[in-house]
């Protein structure tokens, strides 16, 4: 049989994308798994994403993710998007189906599954998300369609927020609601799951934490943070200390990188390499 040279491309758009970490992961993965595929980190400026789109088919690439200032822009390039990515408006990846790209957003999926994978389910559960970004976005929209009954919304930017807690009610069977970011803000009662989805605490401002009640967090409420770098957050040791279950944002950050991995292979990824591979690098 004739030898194969060619590799599979994937990899990600993005701009800033130098310190992006996943192509660690998955060439960590692609090696393992002994595929010849490649992960490229591709700096992309805004003007340029129309052509880097069309590279995609152009090369064959197999799929490629989108990262800052990408993941909206990159809509009317597409030919088909997930339900979530529908819910969600932004994609953060890109599976090439034969020349035709579907859009998957992974972000949400992620956290889902490490949420999962630590033992809490999302069926009926009444959760409180800190945040309205793309990460605040993408899990709410998952958290919602994987059976969450009630999401709270709390942000400083009430418009941002409001939104989001409008878009949760009006496309999705879950229940969502604003509540505003007061100084020392408590958490609402009956909260059964806490998330931070804003990016206080993330290095270097690794003493950063949300401005809310701590003493408002209980035993019984499990909490997470998407805050992967560093993964044990001043957010998390606070909750941990009012006895709460505590979830890092490593858990989101690579089975995030799994589930690309077998959109655009086909094979189950690799998930304790994948972990290992993560880990070194923040180490
Ligand atoms: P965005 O810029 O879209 O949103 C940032 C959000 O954080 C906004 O809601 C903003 O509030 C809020 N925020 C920022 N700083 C503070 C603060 N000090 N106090 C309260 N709220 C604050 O970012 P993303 O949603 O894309 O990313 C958020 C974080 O999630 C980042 O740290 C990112 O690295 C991380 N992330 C982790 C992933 C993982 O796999 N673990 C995946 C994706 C992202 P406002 O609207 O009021 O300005």
């Amino acid at each position: 049989m004739a030898k194969n040279y060619r590799a599979e491309l994937t990899g990600v758009f993005g701009d800033p994308v130098d310190d992006n970490p996943t192509g660690v992961v998955e060439e960590a993965a692609f090696s393992a798994k002994g595929l010849n595929y490649r992960y490229l980190t591709i700096r992309v400026l805004p003007e340029d994403l129309e052509d880097a789109m069309k590279s995609v088919r152009i090369f064959g690439m197999k799929g490629i993710n989108l990262t800052m200032p990408h993941k909206v822009k990159v809509l009317p390039y597409l030919d088909e998007l997930s339900e979530a990515a529908k819910i969600i408006g932004a994609v953060n990846t890109v599976i090439n189906k034969n020349g035709r790209l579907y859009g998957e957003n992974t972000d949400g999926k992620g956290f889902v599954a490490a949420l999962k994978a630590s033992g809490t389910e999302l069926s009926g559960k009444k959760i409180t998300i800190l945040g309205a970004g793309g990460a605040a976005r993408a899990i709410a929209a998952e958290c919602a369609l994987n059976g969450a009954s009630d999401i709270v919304i709390i942000n400083r930017n009430k418009e941002r927020g409001q939104e989001l807690a409008q878009l949760i009610c009006h496309k999705t069977k879950c229940a969502g609601s604003y509540l505003e970011w007061k100084s020392q803000v408590q958490i609402p009662r009956g909260t059964e799951i806490l998330i931070n989805a804003t990016s206080a605490g993330f290095s270097p401002n690794i003493k950063d934490k949300p401005d809310i009640d701590y003493s408002s967090i209980t035993e019984n409420i499990c909490v997470c943070d998407v805050v992967f770098n560093p993964a044990e957050t001043v957010f998390l040791t606070k909750a941990a200390k009012q006895g709460a279950k505590i979830v890092n944002g490593l858990g989101m950050l690579v089975r995030q990188a799994a589930l690309n991995f077998t959109l655009w292979t086909g094979e189950e990824a690799p998930l304790a390499i994948m972990e290992e591979a993560l880990k070194k690098e923040f180490q």
